[in-house]
């Protein structure tokens, strides 16, 4: 299960297919998989999976490669289920074996039991409430170097908002915080070359590890607002995911009444205040810019996104939903 060109573009998928042909084991590719991908695309991913009779998948890509083989696994494990059942949790799924290879460095997708789907009806991306595991990861850093710096630079932005999200959570653990700390550690390592996109070799393993160790935070955690805040700039505007999120990580940052993060910020990643993050993030993202009215409408939802407030560690209100988007996004009159 593929995208269109980067399983072919980062050489994952011809180390793939040497492996299986050294083996004699027959293959096929589905390649359709779009960015943010849609349960029409898993739907017809499942399918043709199954006409070919396959008794295992590989996903290799970003997130949405990766996400899609997760519910295609599910779909094809389990006997007459449909793209609903994606989203009901009462319903027993089984998936078929999954192998997970990334080729971005931001969701740790293939250490997550996590699938973001877009639905169309319902105009927005939800993260399927099936959960499932790859049974395996394999992380090949080699794999970054087909990626323009500017996908490196937004992915690992979302592996930053995972590690913040993560880190001050009501789920938060000895364990998740275990692996935040180091996640944070091994992000900063290449945080200058974040700002010029000139990145060297150990760059990409530092990102890579750094966003699979986030992942498994998350595993354990979740995300929280900057994830939910996210999503209807991506549907809605196209922009890409770590774009989105990191769009809102300052605010958030400084929003939260904990010290313990802010200390983190400062003392593993090397910010001075969450005024310099902004500006840090700034220079790579730029602003996004929505109408006010928009704005307003989406703090508003924001207070109605139950699972999402329910892994925030502080009570939300409208005001304080308000000044996170205005922060966050320059609102046009
Ligand atoms: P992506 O949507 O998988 O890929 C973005 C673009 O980068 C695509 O055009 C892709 O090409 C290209 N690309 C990927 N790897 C490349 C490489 N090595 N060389 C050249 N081009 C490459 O990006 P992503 O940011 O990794 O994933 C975003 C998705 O993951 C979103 O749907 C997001 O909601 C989801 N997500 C999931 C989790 C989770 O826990 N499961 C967490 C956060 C986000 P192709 O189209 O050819 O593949
Ligand atoms: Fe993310």
């Amino acid at each position: 299960m593929t995208g269109k060109h980067s399983a072919v573009a980062s050489g994952a998928q011809k180390d793939i297919f040497d492996v299986f042909d050294s083996l004699k084991i027959p293959y096929d590719v589905f390649s359709q998989v779009e960015e943010n991908p849609s349960l029409d695309t898993v739907e017809r991913g499942a399918y043709f999976g199954l006409e070919k009779g396959a008794d295992f998948i590989i996903g290799i890509g970003g997130g949405s490669p990766l996400d899609a083989s997760k519910a295609i696994s599910l779909l094809m494990g389990t006997k007459e289920s449909t793209g609903k059942d994606l989203y009901n949790k009462d319903i027993p799924m089984k998936g078929l074996p999954l192998i997970a290879i990334p080729t971005t460095c931001g969701t740790g997708s293939e250490v997550t039991p996590y699938a973001i789907l877009s639905l169309h009806e319902q105009k927005t991306k939800k993260g399927m409430s099936q959960r499932l595991f790859p049974n395996l990861a394999f992380l090949d850093p080699g794999y970054l170097e087909s990626a323009p710096p500017s996908l490196i630079q937004y992915t690992a932005i979302d592996a930053l908002g995972h590690l913040l999200e993560s880190y001050i959570n009501p789920h938060a653990s000895l364990y998740s915080k275990m692996c935040t700390e180091y996640g944070m550690g091994l992000w900063a390592k290449g945080k200058e070359r974040l700002l010029t996109g000139h990145f060297i070799k150990e760059d990409y393993e530092h990102f890579l590890a750094a966003s699979s160790i986030a992942g498994m935070a998350i595993s354990h955690t979740g995300t929280s607002l900057p994830h939910a805040m996210s999503y209807y700039l991506t549907y809605q505007k196209g922009v890409p995911h770590g774009k989105a999120v990191g769009t809102f990580l300052a605010s958030y940052v400084k929003a939260c009444p904990y010290k313990e993060l802010i200390e983190k910020v400062e003392s593993i990643l090397g910010f001075s205040s969450t005024g310099e993050m902004k500006d840090f993030l700034e220079r790579i993202i730029g602003r996004s810019s929505i109408p006010e009215e928009e704005g307003l409408a989406c703090a508003k939802a924001l207070l109605s996104n139950r699972e999402k407030l329910a892994n925030c560690p502080f009570q939300v209100t409208e005001e304080m939903a308000v000044s996170m988007y205005k922060e966050s996004l320059d609102f046009i009159r």
